[in-house]
């Protein structure tokens, strides 16, 4: 998976409940699921060019 596509952005998506955290890139087809209880993530923090996780 390229994360090299002009506009496509990371961000740092959380779940609410067990507070798992995955990086994804946008934009999103859809917002990710939770892998531990299956729930819906948020958005929690865009991440910036050039900082560093
Ligand atoms: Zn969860």
């Amino acid at each position: 998976m390229s994360s090299e596509q002009t506009g496509s952005k990371p961000v740092e998506v959380a779940c609410p409940k067990c507070k798992e955290v995955q990086i994804v890139y946008l934009p999103l087809e859809q917002m990710p699921k939770c892998p531990v209880c299956n729930g819906a993530m948020i958005i929690k923090e865009v991440l910036t060019e050039g900082k560093s996780y």
